[in-house]
C-alpha cells in the first residue's frame, strides 16, 4: 500500500468530494433562504456549472468575466473554418462517469475518440524504435515510477529529481539511457501534470483520481460546453475584478469599470491569478488559504498547431513520439488525420520548457518544431501553411495552464483553498478540486461543489 492510500484508508485527508449526482444537469439542491443576489467571478467551466446551478434555484446570478468570451481555460480557435481547434482543454480525459460526457450527450455533441494504443515513438535519429530499444524504454519506464513508488512511502517529500537521483546518477550524460529517461520524465509526467519534475512531489504529483473510458475531443470543439452551460445566464464580459470587499454586508465587487453589490460572491479565479496577488481581497485571506495559494503550483503546456497542405507522416496513428536529444524538446504529437482525416499535427512543450519558449517568436517556435519533425521524417517535407500558438504562462487571465502539487504542498491544500469564508464568499475552480485537480471534470465539479454550498447557506 503507498502512503496515500494509507492516508485515505485511516481517514487522515478529508476528500472533498461531490457524489455523482452533482454530474446531472439540475442538481437537487434545496435553498434554505430566500432569493440571493450573488455573483460568479469567472465564466470558466467552474464559474458557469456553479451559475447554471444556482440560477436554476431562482436566484439572482451575475457572472463577472474579464476577458471578452466564456469559456476561461476551454478556448475552441474559429481560424480555420473547416477545423475548430482547442486551445486550453481538448479531451473528456476518461469518458466513463465523467460528469462532462453526460452533458456532451445532453447537447448531442459529435466526439472522437483518440488513443494511446495508437503511438508510434521515434527514437533520437528520427527512426521507429526497434523491438529492442522498446524493451530498454520499458525497463527504464519500471525503474522510474520504481523509484517513485519507494518515495512515496518515504518522509521528507522530494522532487521527483530528487527521487530518480540514483538512477540519474548510474547513467551518462551523453547516454541513450539519459535520454530515455527524461523522456519518459517529460512525455508521461510533466506534459501530463504541467509542473517540473525539479518541482513536482514525488508523493503527490499523482494525487488525483481519473475516470476509467475513452480519451474524446470534441468535433466543434469543447466550446459546446460552456456554451451551453452559459445559457440564459446573465454574464458581463470585459470586466476585470480588481477588489473584493467581502466583510461587509453586502460584499463589493469592484472591476476597472463598475463595482457590483451582492449578498453571496463565488472566486473562481485561477490559481496563477491568485498567486500574482492581481485581485485585492479586503480584509486579507486568512493565513492558510494564503499558504495554500502560494505552496499550490501552477504549471504550463503549450500548444502548436501546424497545418500542411498533405500528410507525410504515418497515417493511422493518434500520437507521435520523439525520444529528444535535449529534455522535453517536441517529445509529444498529435495527429488530427486519422480522427479527423486534416493534414494538422498537435506539438507540446511542458513545464519549464513550455514557459521559456513563449518567450520566443512564432517564427522561432514553428521552425523548432520543424527541425523536430525534419529529424523524423526527413529533410524534404514541406513548410506548413499555417499554424497556431499558445502561450498560456503568460496568458493575464490565467498565468499557467493548470495546477499541480510541487514538494511542500499537499492534497489537503486544495480543501483549504476551496473553503468558504463565512456566509459570503466562496471558492471554486479546479485548483480547488482535491480529487481532479487539473481537469475540465475537476472544474465542474468544483463549480457543482461551491453552488451547493451556496444553496446550504
Ligand atoms: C493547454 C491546456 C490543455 C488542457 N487540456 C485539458 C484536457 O484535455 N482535458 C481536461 O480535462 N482539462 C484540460 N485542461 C485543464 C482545463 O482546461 C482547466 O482545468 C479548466 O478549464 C479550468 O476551469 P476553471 O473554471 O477552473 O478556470 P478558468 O477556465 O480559467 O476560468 C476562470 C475565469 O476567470 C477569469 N478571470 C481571471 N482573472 C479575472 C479577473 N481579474 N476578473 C474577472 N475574471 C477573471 C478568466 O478569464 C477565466 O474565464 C487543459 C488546460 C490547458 C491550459
Amino acid at each position: 500500500m503507498d502512503r496515500r492510500n494509507f492516508l485515505k484508508i485511516f481517514g487522515l485527508t478529508l476528500v472533498g468530494s461531490v457524489n455523482s449526482s452533482c454530474g446531472e444537469e439540475s442538481p437537487r439542491y434545496t435553498a434554505t433562504s430566500s432569493k440571493k443576489r450573488i455573483v460568479v467571478i469567472g465564466a470558466g467551466l467552474s464559474g458557469l456549472a456553479a451559475a447554471q446551478a444556482l440560477h436554476r434555484q431562482g436566484h439572482e446570478v451575475v457572472v463577472v468575466e474579464a476577458r471578452e468570451r466564456i469559456g476561461g481555460r476551454v478556448w475552441t480557435s474559429s481560424k480555420w473554418t473547416d477545423m475548430p481547434l482547442d486551445f486550453g482543454a481538448t479531451w473528456i480525459h476518461g469518458t466513463q462517469g465523467n460528469p462532462l460526457t453526460d452533458l456532451a450527450e445532453q447537447i448531442n455533441a459529435k466526439r472522437l475518440t483518440t488513443s494511446y494504443d495508437r503511438t508510434v515513438t521515434y527514437n533520437t535519429s528520427g527512426q521507429p524504435l526497434s523491438k529492442a530499444e522498446e524493451v530498454r524504454l520499458e525497463d527504464f519506464r519500471k525503474q522510474v515510477f520504481g523509484k517513485l513508488k519507494k518515495a512515496q512511502n518515504k518522509d521528507p517529500d522530494v522532487s521527483i529529481q530528487q527521487a530518480i537521483k540514483p538512477l540519474m546518477r548510474q547513467v551518462d550524460k551523453s547516454s541513450e539511457s539519459y535520454r530515455f529517461i527524461n523522456f519518459i520524465l517529460s512525455g508521461e509526467i510533466e506534459q501530463e501534470y504541467s509542473g517540473s519534475t525539479e518541482s513536482l512531489s514525488a508523493q503527490w504529483f499523482d494525487s488525483a483520481q481519473e475516470f476509467d473510458g475513452n480519451d474524446d475531443l470534441f468535433v466543434q470543439g469543447f466550446k459546446v460546453i460552456p456554451e451551453f452551460l452559459a445559457k440564459g445566464l446573465q454574464i458581463e464580459l470585459g470586466q476585470v475584478v480588481k477588489e473584493i470587499q467581502w466583510h461587509q454586508s453586502p460584499v463589493r465587487v469592484i472591476t476597472q469599470k463598475t463595482d457590483f453589490l451582492a449578498d453571496r460572491v463565488l472566486v473562481t479565479l485561477p490559481l496563477g491569478v491568485l498567486q500574482a496577488g492581481k485581485v485585492r481581497f479586503t480584509p486579507e485571506l486568512p493565513r492558510n488559504k494564503q499558504n495554500a495559494i502560494a505552496k499550490l503550483g501552477m504549471g504550463v503546456l503549450n500548444k502548436c498547431y501546424l497545418r500542411f497542405a498533405d500528410v507525410f507522416w504515418a497515417a493511422n496513428v493518434d500520437w507521435l513520439e520523439h525520444i529528444s536529444a535535449s529534455h522535453g524538446e517536441w517529445t509529444e504529437w498529435v495527429s488530427f488525420k486519422r480522427v479527423a482525416n486534416m493534414p494538422i499535427l498537435l506539438g507540446f512543450n511542458a513545464a519549464d520548457r513550455g514557459r521559456a519558449i513563449e518567450a520566443w517568436s512564432d517564427k522561432q517556435i514553428v521552425a523548432s518544431a520543424m527541425q523536430t519533425l525534419r529529424t523524423i521524417y526527413g529533410v524534404s517535407i514541406p513548410e506548413p501553411i499555417d499554424y497556431q500558438i499558445t502561450r498560456w504562462a503568460t496568458d493575464p487571465f490565467s498565468l499557467g495552464s493548470y495546477s499541480y502539487n510541487p514538494v511542500g504542498a499537499v492534497p489537503k491544500m486544495r480543501q483549504e483553498l476551496a473553503a468558504p469564508l463565512g456566509r459570503s464568499l466562496f471558492f471554486a475552480g479546479e485548483a480547488s478540486n482535491e480529487e481532479y485537480f487539473g481537469t475540465a471534470h475537476g472544474a465542474y465539479l468544483s463549480g457543482l461543489r461551491a453552488a451547493k454550498e451556496i444553496l446550504q447557506i
